[in-house]
Parts: C-alpha cells; sequence; structure tokens
C-alpha cells in the first residue's frame, strides 16, 4: 500500500498497540511490520513525521502549546467557555476529583472531553490528507484560523484519532519506545545521519533500502547537526566522582538559546538545536559582528545566545528576546542586545573538528574568534568571558581541582539565580546528540516560570508590629491525591506564604477566615487530623484553620526555583512565595495535589 493512502487509522492502531505493549523488541517489530506492508512504495517521510513530530522541521511551529490548545478546542468544540469541560481542559495540570487519572497529560483530559462529543466511527482520514491538515495548521497565521482547521480535524476523526492528532501537535507520542529504536528499525545508519544533518526528510529519502549501508557522514558547515548534551547529576560530589581523574572545567550554565552559528564566507546560518531551524532573527542583529569578528571563513560556532544590557553592564533575562526583536524591527534603539556565547567550536577552515580534545577545542576557540564585549564572547578558562571578572577570581569557567571548587561555584550560581553549572572533560570528543557523561550539568530543582499553584490556606502566623496580633502569613497545603470523583482528605503543609496582597485584600481575607482559626498550642495540641506537617520539624503555624472545608484557595507563583523541604511535609517547597490572587471562586477541594506537583516539577526539569 501507497504511504500517503494509508488511513490514518491504521497509524492509530499502531500507536495504541505500542502504547500498551510491554516488550521492547515487539513494539521494534510492529513498526517494522507497519512500514513493510503499509508504506510498500518506500515514501516513508509521510509517516516517519507522523512518528517522531519533534524531528520534522518542514512544517516549523504550530504556536500550540497545552494552554492555547486547549482555547482553541473548547472554541472548535462550540463550548462555552465557563463550562465544566473547558475547565477541564484550561485546568488539565491540575489534580483533585474532577480532572482525576488523568491530570497533567492533556492528551487524555482532552480525549475525556472529545468522547463525550465525537463518534466512535473512524473519520477515514488518509496519511496525506492528515499531513495536509497539519501543514495547514502550521501555516496558520492567528487562533480563529487555527481553530478552524482544529474543527475540521474535529469533524474527521473520531476521540481516539483525534488523540493522536493532538499528542502530534504537541509534538510528544509517549510511546515507550525510543527514538533510537524507531530510526534503528528504519535503517541501521538513520540515526548516524540524522545526528549529522537535522534533516528527517533527506534520512527518509536517503535510506529507502534497509540493505544499503550509508557511509557515516562528518558534519558539514550549512547542516545543522545534534548537539552535545550534558547528563544531569545530583551534586558536586556525583559529578567530581564521575569524571574522577580528568581534567575537568567548570562552566556556568546559561540560560538563553542553544546556537549553532555556521559560516560559509558570507553566508551565516543561526541553527537552533531546539528546533533544528535557521533563525533569521539574529541574522540581522549579528551577521555583521560574525563576519567582523570571525576571523576564518569557514567555521560552526556552538554556543548559547543570550540577551546583554548595555546600560547595566550585564545580563539581561532571556525573555527580553521579543522586546530585542521588536526595537530592530522598529528601527528603535535598545539598551538591550543579543550576545552569543561561544562555549565550543566544531567545525574551522576546511575540516570538523570534533574528533579533537576540548582543550584542543578550546585552544582553536581563543584564536578564531576576536571577542567583542556584549556582542560575541568565548568561555574559556582563564580567558574570554573571565577577562571581564574585577575581583581576578575565575566567574564563568575554570578549570577545577577539587570538589569543594565546585560545590562553591555551583553554590554562588543559585545564590545569582543562575541555572546551574556545566562540568566537562577537558580530553573529551563533541559527539552528536550524546549524554554519556563527558558533560555533566548540575541544576537547581525548578518549576515552570509563570506556573500558578492553587493551594489550600492550612494555618496562619501572626504578624508584628503593625500587624501584631492578627494574622499576617498563611501556611499552605497541597492535597493529598484523592481517589477518583472524590475530595481530598487530607493536606500536606507545603510552604509559608505572606506578600503579594493588598491590606485590605489582607483584612477581608482573615476577616473571611477568622470564625475558624483554633489556636494552636505547642507541644500539647497535635495538628488536626486532615492536615500533615513533618515530625522533625518546629514549624507550626500559630493558628489552624480548623477544617479544610472552611478554608479558602489562594493562588501562589514563586521565583522558578523550588527548594527541597526539611521544614514542610511536601517534598518540595518553593523560594520567594508571593500570593497572586485569593480563589474565592474555587471550591477548596480543587486544591493541586501533591502527585501533580511533583510532575510539574519533574516535566520542568526535563532530564
Ligand atoms: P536544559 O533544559 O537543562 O537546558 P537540555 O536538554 O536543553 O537541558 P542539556 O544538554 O541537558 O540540554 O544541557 C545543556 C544545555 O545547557 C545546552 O543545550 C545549552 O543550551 C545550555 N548551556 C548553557 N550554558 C552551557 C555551557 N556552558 N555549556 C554547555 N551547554 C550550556
Amino acid at each position: 500500500m501507497a504511504t500517503e493512502q494509508t488511513k490514518f487509522s491504521v497509524m492509530c492502531s499502531l500507536f495504541n498497540w505500542t502504547q500498551r505493549a510491554k516488550s521492547p523488541a515487539k513494539k521494534r517489530a510492529k513498526f517494522r511490520k507497519f512500514l513493510d506492508s503499509f508504506c510498500a512504495d518506500r515514501n516513508f517521510f509521510p509517516a516517519i513525521r507522523l512518528v517522531l513530530p519533534n524531528l520534522d522541521r518542514e512544517r516549523g511551529s504550530y504556536g500550540l502549546k497545552e494552554s492555547v490548545l486547549a482555547i482553541s478546542l473548547i472554541d472548535a468544540l462550540g463550548m462555552s467557555r465557563d463550562s465544566e469541560d473547558a475547565l477541564r481542559l484550561i485546568n488539565w495540570r491540575k489534580g483533585g476529583a474532577k480532572t482525576g487519572a488523568n491530570a497533567g497529560n492533556f492528551a487524555l483530559v482532552a480525549t475525556e472531553v472529545l468522547q463525550r462529543r465525537q463518534g466512535t466511527a473512524s473519520g477515514g482520514l488518509t496519511i496525506k490528507e492528515v499531513n495536509d491538515l497539519l501543514d495547514q495548521l502550521a501555516a496558520s497565521e492567528n487562533r480563529a484560523e487555527k481553530t478552524q482547521v482544529l474543527s475540521t480535524f474535529i469533524q474527521k476523526t473520531n476521540a481516539q484519532e483525534m488523540k493522536w492528532i493532538i499528542m502530534i501537535v504537541l509534538k510528544d507520542l509517549k510511546l515507550g519506545i525510543s527514538e533510537k529504536s524507531i530510526f534503528h528499525e528504519f535503517h541501521p545508519d538513520a540515526e548516524d545521519l540524522f545526528n549529522v544533518t537535522c534533516d528527517l526528510k533527506l534520512v527518509c529519502e536517503k535510506l529507502r533500502d534497509r540493505n544499503q549501508r550509508h557511509k557515516r557522514q562528518d558534519i558539514e558547515v550549512g547542516k545543522a547537526v545534534r548537539p552535545q548534551l550534558a547528563k544531569r547529576v545530583a551534586n558536586a560530589a556525583e559529578a567530581w566522582k564521575k569524571l574522577h581523574g580528568k581534567e575537568v572545567v567548570v562552566e556556568c550554565k546559561f540560560d538563553g538559546d542553544r546556537i549553532q552559528i555556521h559560516k560559509n564566507g558570507t553566508e551565516i546560518h543561526f541553527f537552533s538545536s531546539r528546533n533544528f531551524l535557521d533563525h533569521s532573527e539574529y541574522a540581522h542583529a549579528m551577521s555583521e559582528i560574525i563576519q567582523q569578528n570571525i576571523l576564518v571563513d569557514r567555521c560552526i560556532l556552538d554556543g548559547e545566545m543570550l540577551v546583554w544590557d548595555s546600560s547595566l553592564n550585564r545580563f539581561a533575562e532571556f525573555g527580553s528576546n521579543q522586546e530585542i526583536a521588536k526595537a530592530a524591527r522598529d528601527g528603535l534603539d535598545s539598551d538591550r542586545q543579543w550576545l552569543d556565547v561561544a562555549f565550543d567550536i566544531l567545525y574551522f577552515g576546511d575540516t570538523s573538528v570534533i574528533h579533537q580534545t576540548l582543550k584542543e577545542r578550546h585552544e582553536i576557540l581563543r584564536k578564531v574568534v576576536r571577542p567583542l564585549k556584549g556582542r560575541l564572547e568565548i568561555l574559556v578558562p582563564n580567558g574570554g568571558l573571565n577577562s571581564h571578572c574585577s575581583s581576578g577570581e575565575p566567574c564563568w569557567s575554570f578549570i577545577a581541582h577539587n570538589v569543594d571548587e565546585v560545590e562553591k561555584f555551583f553554590k554562588e550560581t543559585i545564590e545569582n539565580r543562575d541555572e546551574g553549572i556545566v562540568v566537562k572533560d577537558l580530553g573529551s570528543k563533541w559527539e552528536p546528540s550524546d549524554r554519556s557523561g563527558k558533560w555533566l550539568k548540575l541544576k537547581p530543582e525548578y518549576i515552570q516560570a509563570g506556573a500558578d499553584l492553587d493551594v489550600l490556606i492550612i494555618g496562619g502566623y501572626y504578624g508584628s508590629g503593625r500587624r501584631g496580633g492578627e494574622v499576617a502569613q498563611f501556611l499552605v497545603g497541597l492535597a493529598e491525591r484523592p481517589s477518583p470523583n472524590t475530595h481530598p482528605k487530607r493536606f500536606i503543609s507545603f510552604c509559608r506564604v505572606g506578600t503579594g496582597l493588598s491590606d485590605d485584600e489582607l483584612d477581608a481575607l482573615v476577616t473571611k477566615l477568622k470564625p475558624y482559626f483554633r489556636k494552636y498550642e505547642y507541644p500539647k495540641k497535635r495538628p488536626p487530623s486532615f492536615y500533615q506537617v513533618t515530625n522533625h520539624s518546629k514549624e507550626r503555624p500559630d493558628v489552624w484553620v480548623d477544617s479544610p472545608e472552611k478554608s479558602i484557595i489562594l493562588s501562589i507563583t514563586s521565583d522558578i526555583r523550588t527548594i527541597e523541604s526539611e521544614v514542610f511535609a511536601a517534598p518540595y517547597s518553593l523560594r520567594f512565595p508571593r500570593i497572586d490572587r485569593v480563589r474565592y471562586d474555587k471550591a477548596w477541594y480543587e486544591c493541586l495535589d501533591v502527585q501533580s506537583f511533583i510532575e510539574l516539577v519533574q516535566s520542568s526539569n526535563g532530564t
């Protein structure tokens, strides 16, 4: 059967089967069988791009993350935005009795909602039709157009098929089979070729015959290459142990956009490691600087694109990138500008240098790049960015001689609220897509910036001074995840929060809760049985809310970092929490549960 004429429902059966099957070998065999039977014309790309949507760069971005997708689906289904199902979609992350076991998995929450509105019979779309509609979705410029395409999808699919469309749009099928296995089953050289081209279409077209081997290809200027990755370790001691006996460089982990700069004469590309696309927005501001300060005709630099504030003379948060792009478009002056920090070089002159050691590559980097403060810098020990350190101490990268130096540097980066550190073996080669541990990363735990957490007030602390004798801060809790269709029964202490409300808002809240405050007399009384606090900590509020049902939900936000908690009963607490809003509109049982919170932390932390 020709691939494009194969029904999408066949792919959905493959996905469902693969997701359920336990044995990796059987999953692989089934995938092979699918390719043989349903892609008999060897036109593999239309099918494989649906299996590996995160590697498909032909379509660009859909601009649909879960939150926007939720609203578009609500509109596409013609639902009222405050209906129960609409709220389910909007609050897909949160636990509580209503969202039940599917909380945290957008596609599953959406399927629940879709099942009540779509038939069970397959809509009959072919792979070609699905790809055409996905092309339209990616090409549509505003939410109304996207909603229109989604509504066409909904008309032409059943809930199961729509679930997989949503997973494809979100670029994660959660099939429980690695990308490596999929590549390998397709063709033994597919992964290697993809790693050095980042071009799934080319891989599918070049490797049509599984029995014909493809000569290993090195990297080329002009073709994005998959990045060398860092393996996460828990602490400095683990990092040190893993790289024992090696010469080690420790670097700040910058929080920007990983960009490969490919220079070939006057042709310059800025490939993002995230989606392999050429980011032309950097070209306008950076091309001339690259031309003038990279002293070789052909090369590939690996580094992080950051934002530099030239009036404050320091890095600005990366979020300000939109602002710079807009200022550049409007021809306005701005104090903020792009700064590329090159930490590696992959190609130099006529050859790839990834097979040389990092130490050798640093030397090449020193020769090739003429640093320009605030625009183009290199990250090498005893040079480059470090030359700006006033005290003479190493500040962005240094060669470590013992674990204490690594530990100290890590602590400093946390204090500065940086992303963390990267520890690298100076004797290592640079290998596309490798995460075997030549580079190690240490990061503090954090949660997604801007995530609102709905927590329940379980206790209060008296204020001092002006607010003496009145509750001025709260102990808030997360729910223990209830069984489906029931309300939570226990709440776990999570953090203490006081700031964020105006005096009037605080007064109104305390007045509402006052009738339910019960004094806590330490150590005589134990906390009420529906609250869990740690035994080993003396952290107790001055008053408890005597029943969760009488209490009120607060939306809190925090600095993006969480901290491992010894004081509160939940495994993590928040750094610098503040109250965003009092949620009088929410019922007490709509409190976030601990498990969903942990999933949120883990999904934010990734690998
Ligand atoms: P993360 O979300 O932690 O950035 P990731 O999966 O994108 O993870 P990793 O390989 O795990 O990438 O971590 C390395 C990433 O850290 C690089 O992709 C790069 O964007 C960033 N980074 C920042 N500073 C450095 C540095 N000095 N050396 C290497 N990578 C750095």
